[in-house]
């Protein structure tokens, strides 16, 4: 018999898809790491499952308990799923700003939804501020706290970095990916450093964030805006601290809306705006290399939950962002 324990035994060991077209324009292998082949779509699975586990082996989180987050989405979606499997109440509270999509998925798994005006982190009424005084109000209730809770960078430590390390064969050269709560990037980091500290590790960045001039001058300075939704910061987050980062490059909104586009024509694939960054990267980054590299980067969630914006002409065509 070969059976699954449920939806967190489907989580991660995800595969790892050549980009043909990319890969043959650069001549270096662009390798894309299928994180919306989670099963709740994103590569924030991993993290919201190692936060509940943890806390369920701490002792905080109890036998009907509550679990709150702030989060752009994905993580919500993840801990949502796995709530429901596991009888917690499950209370999301997200930027106003986020995708429709997102939050009628939280709804359907049961979340309660709690929409708050998008404002900066040193806000009061941050999202993420609001969830940590909920989560303190509510009884039975566990803040999951994915920005400065490690145990969130110490799941890519423990199963991205090494799927990644192992399906490459340990030829990998390069990772390049854009950051939220800096999990992603901080536990793929350490690990592939430990293994061959050549290995260039490069952070992509969205216009709007300031972590690309913190890698750059020590200062976060951010700018602008972007359509993307998950990702950038203005803050180094806990997670992010300390990771052994190389360089950084800055994506705009045309080349990610470009890129998505291509690669639903050109590999079929169906992925959102983080992920735009995040293949636009390693191509810039293939070209800084030169050919013959091995580089890595993921795609991070399935392209539906932005029906009504990216994969939207209309609202592309207002934003002066229509693909080719
Ligand atoms: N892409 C998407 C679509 C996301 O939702 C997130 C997480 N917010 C990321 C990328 C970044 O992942 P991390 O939080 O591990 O930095």
């Amino acid at each position: 018999m070969n059976v699954k324990e449920g939806f967190v035994d489907c989580v991660g060991r995800t595969p790892l898809i050549r980009l043909a077209r990319l890969s043959a324009e650069t001549g270096c292998e662009i390798l894309g790491k299928a994180e919306f082949m989670n099963p709740g779509g994103s590569v924030k699975d991993r993290a919201a499952l190692y936060i509940i586990r943890d806390a369920e082996r701490r002792g905080t989180l109890k036998a009907g308990g509550t679990v709150v987050e702030g989060t752009a989405g994905n993580t919500g979606i993840g801990l949502a799923h796995i709530c429901a499997a596991r009888g917690y109440r499950c209370v999301i509270v997200i930027p106003e700003t986020q995708s429709p999509e997102k939050m009628a998925i939280l709804r359907t798994l049961g979340a309660e939804v709690r929409p708050v005006p998008a404002v900066p982190y040193r806000d009061p009424n941050n999202y993420q501020k609001i969830a940590g005084r909920l989560a303190d109000e509510l009884d039975n209730a566990i803040w999951a706290n994915q920005f400065d809770n490690l145990v969130n960078r110490v799941a890519h430590y423990e199963t991205t970095g090494p799927e990644i390390w192992r399906d490459t064969a340990g030829t990998v050269d390069a990772f390049v990916c854009a950051t939220g709560t800096g999990g992603t990037l901080a536990g793929v980091s350490r690990f592939l450093k430990e293994q061959n500290p050549r290995i260039r590790i490069v952070l992509a960045d969205p216009h709007g964030s300031g972590l690309y001039n913190y890698v750059k001058t020590g200062e976060i300075k951010a700018e602008g805006s972007s359509i993307t939704e998950g990702i950038g910061s203005t803050r180094i987050t806990a997670n992010l601290e300390g990771s052994p980062i190389d360089d950084a490059v800055r994506i705009d909104d045309p080349q990610c809306v470009t890129m998505v586009y291509r690669l639903l024509r050109e590999e079929g694939l169906y992925v959102g705006g983080s992920t735009g960054i995040n293949v636009a990267a390693a191509v810039w980054l293939a070209r800084q290399m030169g050919p013959g590299h091995t580089i890595v980067t993921l795609l991070c969630d399935r392209g539906d939950i932005y029906r009504a914006r990216l994969f939207n002409r209309e609202w592309l065509r207002e934003k002066g962002l229509e693909p080719a």
